[in-house]
């Protein structure tokens, strides 16, 4: 069931939203080489403890840590690690969730470290901008199918693939609410958002194929199977009745 929220809901879930927003902020700006991404993730932890707030992923189904850190073929659920260490010409995916006074905020950006290839750079642009193309698009009634394609067919065009297995949701006093979002999906079909609402979109874009992988071992790590790069962004939105506004913004 969807949970539509009053306008004094979105005013705590515009605060939980900002502290996720500066977390992330804080930790693309001290992204370098060398660096593990278990100090990435305590960069992030500091930023929303210190804010008052909670890091919501930390302890999620057993989540370990407060920052998924997802590096090159890593998709996403990354668990940091001070075995995993940034290197030139990585990009890292970063997604942070931050809990403040009873609502989640929900953001992710993928990074470069240093200077990457031209390959690699045009991954994030596009998947960037495949969410700014749903941005534009978000209003109240619009359908999910309208959502999934604009996603899918912007990416295809570069030869990319949106992720299938993993998806967008509600979200709100839980971290994961209904509906399911699918990054593809088939213009004029689907459920309608209503105004109220309140979505994370967050395209998971794969360089090759949208095959992925869940690794045996920690159970969270999810890479693309044919091993090439992939890019995530995300964004909580506010869906009001003639357009969709970012919570996670600072
Ligand atoms: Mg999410």
């Amino acid at each position: 069931m969807m949970i539509i929220k009053s306008d004094s809901d979105i005013r705590l879930m515009r605060k939980a939203g900002a502290v996720a927003a500066g977390a992330l902020q804080a930790a693309g700006e001290a992204i370098c080489p060398g660096m593990s991404t278990k100090e990435l993730d305590k960069i992030v932890e500091n930023y929303i403890r210190s804010h008052g707030a909670r890091p919501s992923f930390k302890g999620y189904g057993g989540f370990p840590a407060s920052a998924c850190i997802s590096v090159n073929e890593v998709v996403i659920h990354g668990i940091p690690s001070d075995k995993i260490i940034l290197k030139e010409g990585d990009i890292v995916s970063v997604d942070v969730g931050a809990y403040l006074g009873g609502f989640h905020g929900d953001t992710a950006n993928t990074f470069p470290v240093g200077n990457v290839s031209p390959e690699a750079m045009q991954l994030i642009e596009v998947t960037r901008e495949s969410l700014r193309r749903v941005e534009e698009i978000l209003k109240g009634g619009i359908r999910l199918g309208d959502i999934g394609h604009c996603v899918e067919s912007y990416v295809q065009q570069f030869g990319y693939s949106p992720v299938k297995d993993f998806v967008g949701h509600g979200v709100g006093r839980a971290l994961h609410e209904d509906p399911n979002i699918p990054n593809y999906g088939r213009p004029g079909h689907g459920l309608r958002l209503p105004k109220g609402a309140t979505v994370a979109i967050e395209p998971m874009i794969n360089q090759g194929t949208d095959r992925v992988i869940v690794s045996n071992e920690d159970g969270w790590t999810v890479t693309t199977a044919d091993g090439k790069l992939s890019a995530h962004y995300e964004h909580t939105f506010f869906i009001d009745d003639d357009r969709g506004y970012i919570l996670t913004t600072v």
